[in-house]
């Protein structure tokens, strides 16, 4: 079991949730079994919001919002996998989205003379992750509820948002899931013929 998620790759953060939220909860690997927290420090966080571009300037989070940054991308992953199973959320992580959400966010400004843009913002760590949370609030709010999955490969359970219309999508990616799982059929399917 340990070899199957020792690759390399699974050690990579994922910006192919869908969402800006969504690859924030993304941050912790195959949820379905021995998940991997990739946010170990408040280096690492720093590391992805500039990744994101959520982080406009070059922030270390503190020890506090980085245990902040955790609790709401936990929030976050509960409330919105609570949402595709059509369950009720729990009020704690509700108000802890809500609550992030209400923080300022950070406003771009113009540089007389140079045009150069630069963001201000009074708390940038709490600027991003009122951009995150409201981002969660947004794809619950107004993304059709089966257009929300979960990966198909019980180990990952990773969340995402399927943007085409077909919305057939079934796996976080063919090339990390999709094939695993395929692969996985074909052998049941030799054993039982
Ligand atoms: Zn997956």
């Amino acid at each position: 079991m340990t070899r199957k998620y020792s690759h390399p790759k699974y050690n990579k953060f994922r910006f192919d949730a869908g969402s800006l939220a969504l690859n924030f909860v993304a941050t912790v690997r195959h949820r379905g079994a021995q998940p991997r927290d990739l946010l170990t420090t408040p280096e690492v966080l720093a590391d992805w919001l500039k990744l994101t571009g959520c982080s406009k300037t070059v922030v270390l989070p503190s020890f506090h919002d980085f245990d902040k940054s955790i609790l709401l991308r936990e929030a976050i992953y509960r409330t919105v996998r609570s949402f595709i199973l059509n369950e009720a959320p729990d009020a704690i992580d509700v108000n802890c989205i809500n609550d992030t959400a209400a923080y300022s966010l950070a406003v771009p400004q113009i540089e007389a003379v140079s045009y150069v843009v630069r963001w201000e913002s009074v708390h940038p760590i709490k600027a991003c992750l009122a951009e995150i949370a409201r981002d969660a609030i947004n794809i619950i709010g107004h993304i059709e509820r089966n257009h929300l999955k979960m990966c198909d490969n019980h180990g990952c359970q990773m969340l995402f948002l399927v943007n085409s219309p077909a919305n057939r999508r079934r796996w976080c990616a063919m090339s990390l899931c999709g094939n695993r799982e395929k692969v996985k059929m074909h052998r049941q399917q030799k054993k039982c013929a």
